[in-house]
Formats: C-alpha cells, sequence, structure tokens
C-alpha cells in the first residue's frame, strides 16, 4: 500500500473529510519580480501586520504578517530566507492576499482555516538578499547583508533576521510550520533530479509528508522528491530543525516540513528553467494549500483538548 492510499484509508476510517480532494482548482497567473519596496505596499495592506525589525543591514523592515483566529492553534508559514528564492514571497503573498481578500478559488478551506486557525506569516525573511537579487540570479542575494547563510543561522542565532524569526516561533508556539524555499538547477544535467521536493525531520510526520508530495505530483504531473531529513542535526542551523521537538500547546508533536521547487537561472549558456514562472505559482500554492490541508487533519485527529 502506498502513502496516499494509507492516508486515505485513515481519512475514510477517521471519517474526517478534510483532505479527500487534492487541489480543485486550476491557476492561471505566474510569479514576477518586484522590488522589495512593491512588496512591503503589499503587505501593508493586510488588516493585520507589524514589522518585527529591521534585517542586519539596518535598512529593511522585517514583517509579520497575520490572519485568521488569533484565539486558535498557529501555524505559520516563512518565505524568503534566501533571496535568490524571491518566487515564494510572491506566490506566499498572493495565497495570504486570497484568503484575506476572499478571493481564494476553494472558500471553504478559507472560510474554516480563517474561523478555527491562526496564520503567522513571514513574507520575505530576507529582505536584502530579495532587493539585491536579481531575477535569474544564481548566487546574488542568496545570503544577507553580512553574507550569513540565513538557513544555517537557526542553532547560533547570529543575526538580526534568525533572532527575528526565532521571537515568533518562541512566543506563538505554531504546530506546523512550513519553510518555502526554491533551488537552482543543477549544472550537472538537472533534468534527472525531481522537480520539487517535501521535506520533513520527524517520522511522526511522514504520513504528511508524503500527502503533500503525492498530491502535489499528481496535481503538477511532475516527481516530487521525499525528503528524508531524520538525520539532521540542531547544530546545522536548519530553521525547519529550529522548530522540531518545540513543545506547543495545541498537538503532541510540532511539525516542521520545506518546500523546495526549481527555479529558473541565466548561466553562461543562457537560461535553465526545468518550472516556467506559471508552474512556480502554481505549484507553489498548491503545495501550500496542501500543507494547510494536513495542518487540519492532523490538528482535528490529534489535538490535545480531545486526547483528555
Ligand atoms: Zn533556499
Amino acid at each position: 500500500m502506498n502513502p496516499l492510499q494509507y492516508f486515505q484509508l485513515k481519512l475514510t476510517e477517521r471519517k474526517y473529510k478534510t483532505l479527500d480532494s487534492f487541489i480543485p482548482f486550476t491557476l492561471t497567473e505566474q510569479v514576477e519580480y518586484q522590488p522589495y519596496n512593491e512588496v512591503e505596499n503589499r503587505i501593508q495592506k493586510f488588516k493585520c501586520y507589524t514589522e518585527i525589525g529591521k534585517d542586519a543591514s539596518g535598512k529593511y523592515g522585517m514583517y509579520l504578517v497575520e490572519l485568521g483566529n488569533k484565539a486558535k492553534p498557529k501555524i505559520m508559514i516563512l518565505s524568503c530566507l534566501h533571496g535568490t528564492e524571491w518566487q515564494s514571497t510572491q506566490f506566499s503573498l498572493k495565497f495570504m492576499e486570497q484568503l484575506e481578500n476572499d478571493t481564494f478559488p476553494d472558500h471553504k478551506f478559507r472560510q474554516y482555516i480563517l474561523s478555527q486557525f491562526h496564520i503567522l506569516f513571514i513574507p520575505v525573511a530576507n529582505p536584502w538578499g530579495y532587493n539585491h537579487t536579481t531575477p535569474l540570479s544564481r548566487y546574488k542575494g542568496r545570503k544577507n547583508a553580512n553574507k550569513v547563510n540565513l538557513n544555517r543561522d537557526f542553532y547560533d542565532f547570529t543575526q538580526e533576521e534568525s533572532q527575528h524569526i526565532k521571537k515568533v516561533i518562541d512566543k506563538y508556539k505554531p504546530f506546523f510550520y512550513l519553510d518555502c524555499h526554491l533551488m537552482a538547477p543543477r549544472k550537472d544535467g538537472g533534468q534527472n533530479y525531481q522537480d520539487m521536493i517535501v521535506g520533513n525531520v520527524d517520522h511522526e510526520s511522514d504520513l504528511y509528508r508524503d500527502f503533500i508530495a503525492k498530491s502535489l505530483s499528481v496535481y503538477a504531473n511532475r516527481e516530487v522528491e521525499q525528503w528524508n531529513q531524520h538525520n539532521n542535526r540542531e547544530h546545522n542551523g536548519l530553521s525547519r530543525r529550529y522548530l522540531f521537538n518545540k513543545p506547543n500547546p495545541f498537538t503532541p508533536n510540532s511539525f516542521p516540513f520545506i518546500l523546495e521547487l526549481y527555479r529558473p537561472v541565466k548561466n553562461k549558456d543562457g537560461i535553465v528553467a526545468y518550472l516556467t514562472d506559471q508552474e512556480i505559482y502554481q505549484f507553489g500554492i498548491g503545495a501550500m494549500y496542501l500543507f494547510f490541508k494536513s495542518a487540519i487533519h492532523y490538528y482535528l485527529t490529534n489535538n490535545k483538548k480531545k486526547i483528555k
């Protein structure tokens, strides 16, 4: 039995209907780079946003956007820890704008998630990198102003960016966490690699990792690799590793995930793009939707109140 069949069986047994459809919509827009001040303008249109501090350069504000019911269990999304991966900001911001404006294609889902959960969203974790990259850059803007790879700084917390994000995690204690990334095509013929990756940290969340990966694969008609990250260690400083094993008031475990999509880059020989800008938009939003569906399912089957 493959993980997806197992998951469906579990759903039937438990009579939960929250995950019975995969991604019941098609999306036609695409990701497009815009300067950080334009992203800030979009952030400042949300009903609830806060500046959580400045980045390491001291020049850029970092923001937390909140949606949903503040009294309810917390789900967190982080985008653009690497500035070169600006596409993650574009699709996740659009996802949240659609939730807030009630233009998200699944209205029932939107209504449910906003009434039953509290969403914490950091659209740009590395604003300096975001504003210093170029749309097809391989390396420029990946790190922050101090040339630190922020996704190795969640153990020592030497940088303002990771410190601000840590404060949000520590304060709200989300039970589900998604870190959105994109990877550059590899120079050695990346066509043979998978087009997308979903990774987790803990065996106990394998079911959800596999559900997201398999459903995304069906939706996109492309390969999605499942990363086994069980051995990655705390001192590696990965943002998702920081959340692992952190207790939360809502569920028995806190489950972090990472999403990786291929992004286009310009090399000496020209542009290499395994996914189009439209596919990045579509699969990014699709993956987020599956992540939220998984969070709902995990909460409904494992919330602490129910267990008592
Ligand atoms: Zn990345």
